[in-house]
């Protein structure tokens, strides 16, 4: 017996010496139901050991026992065994007490994260229970809340050996984090359906209920036992603040726990929340949380932050070098249990690694994932981190780690490669989990040993894609003059295309307004496309509207629509055939660029010309327009606009639908650019062919009523839809207030009112005006270089975070030159070379740069002619 309690000294005191060092260690979020995008639990965690570590998983099995067996405690506790036991997902750091997660076969997930307490005569027997406890309730628990009761029967039963610690318990229907006290007491809290919690090494559970069974389940004496302590005086102290009362003080005033859960709440939060201790238990996020949401927020680092000014002194970053591994558990209720619960892991630091997604229907783990029985030795993890880096699908653990290392030493230019690669196998195992789940559901009714081999080998070909794709990283170029060499490699090779380019009056190509020379008027001209190397552009037939819709102001915006097709025609045909060329098929693009000629295509903006007449889509067909934006920044016949907000159709109005239908049988690419959300869905709904997005942004980058939402983004990406992203910087960033002030004062001088003001001058006034507007616009356009608001690399966030969501096969370039697009790097087509330079800098590949510059249009394109051919 006294060897046994000199062990149980030595574990006390190994954990003294880690409390004593109580932040960047482990990160946990519980998502409820109400709160996720696709209805499920949603539980992440990094989690944070320092090395020597190794990570192993396996899928252990149902067991049954015989009447009389028992469970035999690390310490020598004894526990009657149940009947049976179930299956579960195991996630083993060998030789740690603390670090295991498991996801049973009910979608039943623990986790943990060292929240240290300030007992310090825990009350223990036999032993008492610490590594076993996790074990026992994925072996036991049909439900978070029967886990969550068992955990309290143990820890009342034995003790808990640890200071303190929160166990995230969680099924499909609800999450509860679990705080056990060093002894006998614990607490537990039920995480609100439509909220998120997070918890970063200190208790969060503070003032609660202790009558509300439903949400609230403590030991008996947990404040009794406080008051006889001397931790707590309801007469001085008030209500009872269970973190208060319990943490180790240390652990609670210590700035980089207090830090990480505030830099976790902020990122979803629909409220700013104030740095400091006193941080909410749970929020409600400002929109629901998808799977990648949360391994962005694991992924969060000080480099990272969601905005910037992050609070003075406070440590901030989620993800630490000390993470070895990471998950985020994907609990769903449609059954099979098989299919519906994926647990998405990660090995090493997902900052450099990737969220590889297993459903609960695999037949097991790759071999690869299963490294070493033990806790490895120091020279051992070096040696293996620090050897040349090799892919070997046999040892997981280690070539992420490896690659990890080369990506600690090589610097944020192979960090970032590495992120780029993660996005891209990420968001193609996002886009594939649906085709995937509903082929494996169909198999599972007949076959579901076959549909468990399919899941196997979905997340075996996707390990594999992450084995290569370090490997690609690791080969991109590092210094400038590399990627800027790389870059001209590839940006010449590829087609590259812009999808809205606005020409301006009826002055545009005449001698007045020349776009065959480098003209100063303009950013788009053959000239400068020749530069920056742009092989094709659509130009906008854009037409205003006037706010009564009739016969009469119908027939003004067609004659102002023709004006603009005569301009195009002039420019193609009489000014410049020998440069430039009408092309009117996607095939065409490449045989015309072939030849050093630039291609011009046609789009319409605003449907507001067509007025009730369907036939003239078929003469707008003919005279070339390939796309139509179905309305500008007011409603009209066919949609809602994104820019007013009172709909007066709710979405797509009936001629709208009638409008779609025709351009599907003309093989005309419907353009969702400026139109309401509603009416984004409602054409999603109608169209036969996928959509295009000409040039709109990201809302969750900079929200503006012109971007697309993230679930915009995953509809139109389910749909083989592509979106441009615009390069208008008032729709990239915010505007800052020395810029605005500039804007206001440039306004004054000259005497124009606003842009909205502006639409509603009638035609003589704008004649008069013209020239002061003209010379309005030349200083406006100085502001981009003295004051810009965007950045080429603001504008690559948005390409980013549209590959990020949409998948890299949905995303392309739409400027809207000449319509006010226009960023400090990427303020005309000379300079469209940047683009691809920070592409390359981003570990973009030159495939995927290809598909960026044209390929994913020209495919839509494509699409959209073999459906109208279908018809
Ligand atoms: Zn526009």
């Amino acid at each position: 017996m006294i060897e046994k309690s000199r062990g149980l000294i030595l574990i006390a005191l190994a954990l003294l010496v880690l409390s004593a060092a109580p932040c960047g260690a482990c990160f946990s979020i519980v998502v409820g139901k109400d709160a996720s995008t696709d209805g499920c639990v949603l539980v992440g965690h990094n989690e944070d050991d320092y090395p020597p570590q190794v990570v192993n998983h396996y899928k252990v099995p149902r067991q049954t026992h015989g009447p009389g067996a028992t469970v035999v405690l690390r310490n020598g506790g004894v526990l009657e065994q149940v009947e049976q036991t179930w299956a579960y997902l195991w996630s083993e750091m060998p030789g740690m007490l603390y670090s295991d997660t498991c996801v049973n076969e009910w979608g039943v997930t623990i986790t943990s994260d060292g929240c240290p307490s300030r007992e310090d005569r825990p009350e223990i027997t036999d032993g008492g229970i610490g590594w076993m406890l996790r074990r026992l309730i994925a072996q036991r628990a049909r439900t978070a809340r029967e886990g969550v009761l068992l955990a309290g029967q143990l820890v009342e039963r034995f003790g808990y050996i640890a200071s303190g610690r929160t166990y995230t318990i969680a099924d499909p229907n609800e999450g509860w984090l679990f705080c056990v006290v060093q002894g006998k007491h614990w607490l537990a809290r039920r995480v609100a359906d439509d909220e998120v919690a997070m918890v970063a090494n200190t208790y969060t559970i503070r003032r609660v209920d202790l009558s509300d069974e439903d949400n609230v389940l403590a030991s008996t004496d947990i404040v009794t036992y406080a008051v006889e302590r001397g931790w707590y005086d309801p007469q001085k102290d008030g209500p009872f603040d269970f973190a208060l009362v319990y943490a180790d003080p240390a652990s609670a005033s210590h700035p980089n726990n207090a830090g990480r859960q505030w830099a976790g709440l902020r990122y979803v939060a629909s409220q700013e929340i104030a740095p400091g201790f006193d941080l909410p238990f749970s929020v409600v996020p400002k929109r629901k949380l998808s799977v990648t949401d949360i391994m962005e927020i694991l992924r969060h680092d000080e480099g990272n932050q969601p905005e910037s000014s992050p609070a003075s002194g406070f440590g901030c970053a989620l993800c630490s070098g000390a993470t070895q591994t990471s998950f985020v558990a994907q609990l769903r209720r449609e059954p099979p249990r098989d299919i519906g619960l994926v647990y998405w892991v990660c090995l090493a630091e997902p900052r450099t690694s990737v969220y590889l997604p297993f459903h609960f229907g695999i037949t097991d783990f790759p071999a690869g994932f299963r490294t070493q029985p033990e806790q490895p030795a120091s020279d051992v993890y070096d040696r293996k981190v620090g050897a040349t880096f090799v892919v070997d699908p046999r040892e997981a653990f280690w070539v992420f780690s490896n690659f990890r290392d080369k990506a600690d030493r090589q610097g944020p230019a192979l960090v970032a490669a590495a992120r780029t690669q993660a996005q891209r196998i990420e968001s193609q195992a996002v886009a594939m989990q649906k085709p995937l789940e509903d082929t494996a559901r169909r198999l599972y009714e007949t076959d579901p040993i076959g549909a468990g081999e399919l899941l196997t080998n979905f997340s075996y070909g996707l390990y594999l894609l992450a084995l290569e794709g370090m490997d690609t990283a690791l080969k991109q170029p590092t210094s400038d003059e590399q990627i800027i060499a790389r870059a001209k490699v590839i940006h010449e090779a590829a087609i590259t295309l812009d999808s809205h380019v606005d020409i301006a009056d009826e002055s545009y190509a005449t001698a007045d307004l020349d776009p065959g020379v480098d003209n100063p008027q303009l950013r788009c001209d053959l000239v400068k496309m020749a530069k920056g190397g742009v092989d094709g552009v659509f130009l906008a037939v854009y037409v205003r509207q006037a706010p009564e819709w009739n016969a009469e102001t119908y027939a003004d915006a067609q004659r102002m629509a023709d004006s603009k097709f005569e301009a195009i025609e002039r420019l193609t045909q009489s000014m410049y055939p020998d440069r430039c060329a009408l092309v009117l098929c996607p095939d065409d693009v490449e045989r015309i660029v072939a030849t050093g000629k630039k291609a011009v295509m046609i789009g319409i903006e605003n449907g507001f010309p067509i007025g009730a007449d369907l036939d003239l889509l078929n003469q707008y067909y003919d005279r070339g327009a390939r796309y139509v934006t179905l309305c500008h920044t007011e409603h009209n016949q066919i949609c809602d606009s994104s820019s007013e907000p009172n709909p007066v159709h709710n979405g797509l109005s009936p001629f709208g639908k009638r409008v779609v239908a025709r351009m599907n049988e003309l093989g005309m690419m419907c353009d969702a650019s400026h139109i309401s959300e509603k009416a984004f869905f409602d054409l999603l709904a109608v169209t036969r062919a996928p959509i295009l997005v000409s040039h709109s942004g990201c809302s969750v980058v900079h929200p503006h009523d012109r971007n697309l939402t993230d679930e915009q983004l995953r509809a139109l990406r389910d749909s083989g839809g592509v979106i441009q992203i615009v390069a208008l910087d008032a729709y990239l960033k915010p505007e800052t207030p020395e810029r605005k002030e500039a804007v206001r004062r440039l306004r004054d001088e000259s005497g124009i009112p606003s842009y909205a003001e502006r639409q509603k001058w009638s035609a003589e006034r704008r004649a008069v005006m013209r020239p002061r507007l003209k010379e309005y616009y030349r200083r406006y356009e100085e502001l981009a270089e003295t004051v810009p608001i965007a950045t080429v690399q603001d504008y690559v966030d948005h390409i980013d975070h549209a590959v990020h969501v949409a998948g890299i096969d949905h995303v392309g370039i739409g400027t809207d030159f000449d319509g006010g697009g226009a960023v400090s790097g990427f303020a005309n087509h000379a300079e469209a070379l940047n683009v691809t330079v920070e592409l390359v800098r981003r570990g973009y590949c030159d495939e995927d740069i290809r598909k960026i510059w044209g390929g994913n249009l020209l495919r839509l394109w494509r699409r959209v002619e073999a459906v109208a051919e279908s018809l």
